[in-house]
């Protein structure tokens, strides 16, 4: 750039400019540096490796090691983002591929049926819901005008609430710190924050595979500790599961495929941790084929068809209850589930002594 030191003198020209150094040491330095570079070429690491190499390696790691991995810089954290689904369903058959049925995900309502999701959402009918949609003190209730609340998907809903609480207890449990009472009427806030978090990732993890992969590596984790407390616990005579050190370090859940205690009651507040084993739900040991057998799918179709054959009509009442069949070894061996339609008799209400009544009450 030309300097103007006054408006008489010419312009000073500025040549000033970097030497060229060039002497024996700098050679050798220059060179020096090139060695250097060539080695570092040389060192494959993982940020160097194409991007079909990196998700076939993330497929074999546990989920919360792919969170980790996806903190390393932005083309990790978009490549983990992008194929959440391939990812987390590969890491689902491979580690998870019992709890995955024990715990499927509630449906979104987007993915049923227009006329369904009317009749799902009416108002009249979500009062009608209130008894399985009871707040409970450890889950927040499904969203209606997000997902599903055909009764299976509540169910499904609560179990992955379950789940998250009862892992975040699980350093109580550990060390026998006893989990905070909430006092009747009251509502605590670090409760609501805790119950709000777990919603919010059981919500992601609807849409997003490796957010439930997550879920479901934090139940194995959760089962492992419980089943290993359990298992120390000498003046607990239940039967345990069986569970060995090679089985708790494998970080699959392909022990669970064995024999042991059913998981027949949904543990409805906190007090029941503390002698909660195994929760595996929505599974039954068929003795004579000497396996489990995993019953759940097909019940949110079968939900869906019945609120629309309700919804014709005008007074009804469902009783849907199951029965558990235990053994003389106190197993449980079989399931049986009942559904029962009460619709209200067609007598007119001027002969009939009884008087017409709006709703039967199901007791479930
Ligand atoms: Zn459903």
């Amino acid at each position: 750039m030309p300097r103007y030191v006054s408006d008489d003198e010419e312009p000073l020209d500025d040549k000033t400019a970097a030497l060229t150094l060039r002497n024996k040491r700098t050679e050798r330095m220059k060179r020096k540096d090139a060695t250097r570079q060539q080695k570092r070429d040389a060192i494959v690491n993982l940020t160097k490796l194409p991007t079909e190499l990196i998700l076939e390696g993330l497929r074999y790691l546990e989920p919360s090691d792919v969170f980790n991995c996806s903190f390393v810089n932005r083309r990790f954290l978009s490549l983990v983002n992008a194929n959440a689904n391939v990812i987390g369903d590969a890491i689902i058959t491979r580690r998870y591929h019992i709890l995955a049925q024990c715990f499927p995900k509630p449906k979104l309502l987007d993915d049923v049926e227009p006329h369904l999701q009317a009749l799902l959402t009416d108002p009249n009918r979500q009062t009608q819901l209130s008894i399985h949609k009871r707040p409970y003190q450890h889950i927040q209730p499904p969203d209606a005008q997000e997902l599903c609340t055909c009764l299976t998907c509540i169910l499904t809903w609560n179990n992955l609430g379950l789940v998250l609480d009862f892992a975040h207890w699980q350093p109580h449990l550990d060390t026998g710190e006893p989990i905070p009472i909430i006092a009747r009427g009251t509502v605590p806030e670090w409760n609501t924050e805790l119950v709000a978090r777990n919603a919010r990732i059981a919500r992601r993890a609807v849409e997003n595979s490796l957010w439930y992969a997550r879920i479901l590596e934090a139940h194995l984790d959760s089962t492992r500790r419980s089943i290993s407390r359990h298992g120390k616990n000498k003046g607990n005579k239940r039967i345990h599961v069986a569970m060995t050190e090679a089985d708790a370090e494998s970080g699959t859940d392909s022990f669970l495929a064995k024999h042991g205690p059913p998981s027949i009651e949904f543990p409805y507040q906190r007090d029941e941790y503390y002698m909660l084993e195994a929760y595996l739900p929505n599974r039954w040991w068929k003795k004579v084929e000497g396996r489990w057998v995993y019953n759940i799918a097909g019940h949110h179709e079968r939900d869906l068809e019945l609120v629309q054959r309700l919804a014709s009509r005008d007074q009804f009442a469902l009783l849907n209850h199951a029965m558990a069949c235990i053994d003389h070894d106190n197993w449980m061996t079989d399931v049986l589930d009942f559904k029962t339609y009460m619709v209200a008799s067609k007598r007119d209400a001027s002969t009939s002594r009884r008087p017409r009544l709006k709703y039967y009450a199901a007791v479930v």
